[in-house]
Order: C-alpha cells, then structure tokens, then sequence
C-alpha cells in the first residue's frame, strides 16, 4: 500500500511547526478515534496513519529523516510504524491524557503485558548492510476461545459497577483527589461472571510465532530493535507489551568497526610498497581498485571517504580507513638476493657488512644476529627512514 504524505495526513504545511503539528494531530485523532468510530476499520486506518505522521513529524530527528528520504526515512531510525490501536494508546499514553476526558475510557490500557527480548546474531556485513531476518518468539497472544475477553463464549463480561467500567475510581481526601485503579476490577473496568474454559479467564495463550525483523543498515553490537505490540499479552483489555530483539554482530576477519568508520590492514610487498601498485582491495560493498603510490610507507594510512558504514541517522556513511603493511620477504632465492644486494649497492649500502646500518661503531657479534629474520623490522624501519631522507 502506497502511504499517504505525512503532511498530507495531518493537513498541515511542510514547514508547520510543533504546535501546529500537535494541533493537526489532536483534530485528527478526535475525528478517527475508535471510541468514536466503533467497528469502522477505515476510521481506525486514519487514525493509525495521523498517529505515525505525528510521531514522525513530532521528532526533530524523525522529521528531517522523513524530509530526506521519505517514508524509509525514519525506519533508519528504528521506526516502523504502530502495530495497532493499542500501541498507539501505549505510546501517546500522557498525550491522550493531556487531550482531556474524550479518551478517559482508554485509559486503562496503562495496564500492558510484560516486554519481550529475544537475542538476534547478525554477520558482520549483515549488520552493516541491512537485513530481513526470521526470529522465533514464544508470547501470550489473547485466547482465541474467548477473543481476548476472558469470558465464556456466549457470555460476556459485565461491566464493573464500582468503576462505572472506567477501571479506576476517584479517591477523595480533603480537597485533594487522586484517580486510583479500581479495587473491585483491579483496571479492568469489567467483571467475568462466568470463565472462559480455555484460558481460565486469563484472556490468553501461549503460542510460538515467527517475525519477520528488518534490520536497518549501520545496526552494532549491543543495540535492539523495538517492535511494538509484540510483547506478552496482558489481562482482558489490555495492551500488550513490546518487543525488544537484542542484536548481536559477530566480528569480521578483514574489518574492524568504530562507529560508522570501518578499518582495515592492507598487505603489500616491499616492491608494490616502494615501486607503487595498482591493487584491489575488499570494502565493505565487495571489492574496489586501488593505487598504491610508489614510495608508500609501511604504517600509512589512506582513507577511502564515505566506504565505511552508513549512519543511522540517515546523515551519509562513515570513512574506510586503510593501513598499509609493508611485507619483507623472509624467504630469498639466489636471484631475489642478487637483485636486492645489487639495490643495496645502488643505495651505497654494503650488504655484506650489514652493521653499516646500525651505524658503523657496532661489534662484529652483532653481524651474525642481524641475519636473523627477526631482526627484519629493525632494518625495515631504518632502511624507510634511509628512503625518506633520500628523498628530502
Ligand atoms: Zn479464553
Ligand atoms: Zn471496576
């Protein structure tokens, strides 16, 4: 289903502000309200899509998402919606408050079902990238015997005459009044009389059910996603709680993450590092061609500008931040050796007196270690700086 304009929807202008989207949106939510509009599902539409251009519009953050990007805008944000009728009372709970006695009856939805977390595992690139994702939840759905109400079939519950069915009742001390949850109905507002059979009057069932999660790209490790209306069912008449899916990222091989920047090491060889080279190198959406300069550095950095992990707040992608590791053979054959021992005479460095680089007062004990591959990064480094000041 195409969605309408938000703005549309509230009938306000593209730069209305708070008050006026407020304003916009307590007309609507009166006219479409279902205690209005009883067992009219196109009403019931309307009000759902007021309540979700509201809560985008409403947000700053929301808003500008939405301005951007359109109606995909805010689910990077983690907003996909209302799940029901409920929900939306559970959300604007102190906003229906405010809006006075026309929504008093609602008010007892403050009573809601426990919150649910469930725990997602999501590949590195997965969490990067974006994913649809099955998850299995066991909740308490409301009984299908009795519809949720908790009644027999064939009766229904009474309404309860302490509160008069609003669930709470005033309570008076002086010139003080407080509102207080009904004592006889406990919230409810009604009485079962007579069981459901199924459920024990409980109102609801145990069931297994599998969700389908989109996961917005740039999730991390340690973040959940909130889908509302999909927690445990309450007692009769309730809200149901939500539920939380707990992400968890396994690391990648090849890339480090912090933030929305992604890091990674790149090998070269002593030629390419010093002869330059044209390499492909993986980024995160698979591979890309990149020059190494000649003359390259081992350590040096390079920054690929907007490869890394886009923001969840829709604000562009994080960097690549590549560093280059230089390899020194550690394994020479004959020619290999004579090019380079030739390269070290060019240089006006003599190879067989290796100590010359450690400067010409070392012991000859040294001579023998410095054949050693360990020693290799030692000589590495001051040959680089050699190459540098040669360069100066
Ligand atoms: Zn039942
Ligand atoms: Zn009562």
């Amino acid at each position: 289903m195409a969605k309408t304009d938000y703005y549309e929807v509230l009938d306000v202008a593209p730069d209305a502000s708070a008050p006026e989207i407020k304003t916009a949106y307590r007309k609507k939510a009166v006219q479409f309200h279902p205690d209005r509009n009883p067992d009219n599902p196109a009403a019931e539409d309307k009000f759902k899509e007021a309540a979700e251009a509201y809560e985008v519009l409403s947000d700053p953050e929301k808003r500008q998402l939405y301005d951007r990007f359109g109606h995909d805008g805010p689910q990077q944000a983690g907003f996909s919606g209302f799940g029901d009728v409920d929900d939306i009372f559970s959300h604007f709970g102190s906003l229906f408050s405010d809006f006075g006695d026309l929504f008093g009856r609602r008010r007892r939805s403050s009573r809601r079902g426990a919150d649910i977390v469930v725990e997602l595992e999501l590949e590195f690139l997965e969490a990067v990238r974006g994913v649809s994702k099955n998850v299995t939840v066991q909740r308490y759905v409301p009984c299908d015997t009795c519809s949720g109400t908790g009644a027999k079939p064939g009766t229904a519950p009474t309404t309860c005459m302490t509160c008069q069915g609003q669930g709470a009742v005033m309570h008076r001390q002086g010139i003080f009044a407080a509102r207080m949850t009904c004592p006889t109905c406990h919230g409810a507002g009604n009485i079962i009389r007579e069981k459901c059979p199924t459920c024990e009057g409980s109102a609801r069932q145990e069931t297994e059910e599998k969700l389908n999660v989109t996961v917005p790209a740039g999730v991390d490790d340690g973040q959940s996603l909130r889908i509302g209306g999909k927690g445990q069912a309450g007692p009769a008449g309730s809200v149901p709680g939500d539920l939380y899916v707990a992400l968890h990222v396994t690391p990648d091989d090849r890339f480090a993450r912090e933030g929305a920047d992604i890091y990674c090491e790149v090998e070269l060889h002593l030629t390419q590092a010093a002869l330059g080279a044209a390499i492909k190198i993986p980024i995160i959406g698979g591979e890309t061609d990149l020059d190494v300069q000649a003359g390259t550095q081992p350590g040096q950095i390079e920054v690929l500008k907007g490869e890394g992990i886009p923001r969840l707040n829709g604000y562009g992608s994080g960097d690549q931040i590549i560093r280059f590791v230089v390899e020194i053979p550690t394994k020479l054959g004959k020619r290999q050796r004579e090019l380079l021992e030739e390269l070290a005479e060019l240089e006006g460095i003599n190879a067989n007196a290796k100590t010359s680089w450690f400067g010409s007062g070392k012991s000859k004990s040294s001579k023998s270690k410095s054949t050693k591959p360990k020693s290799a990064k030692s000589k590495k480094k001051s040959k680089s700086k050699k190459a540098k000041k040669k360069q100066a």
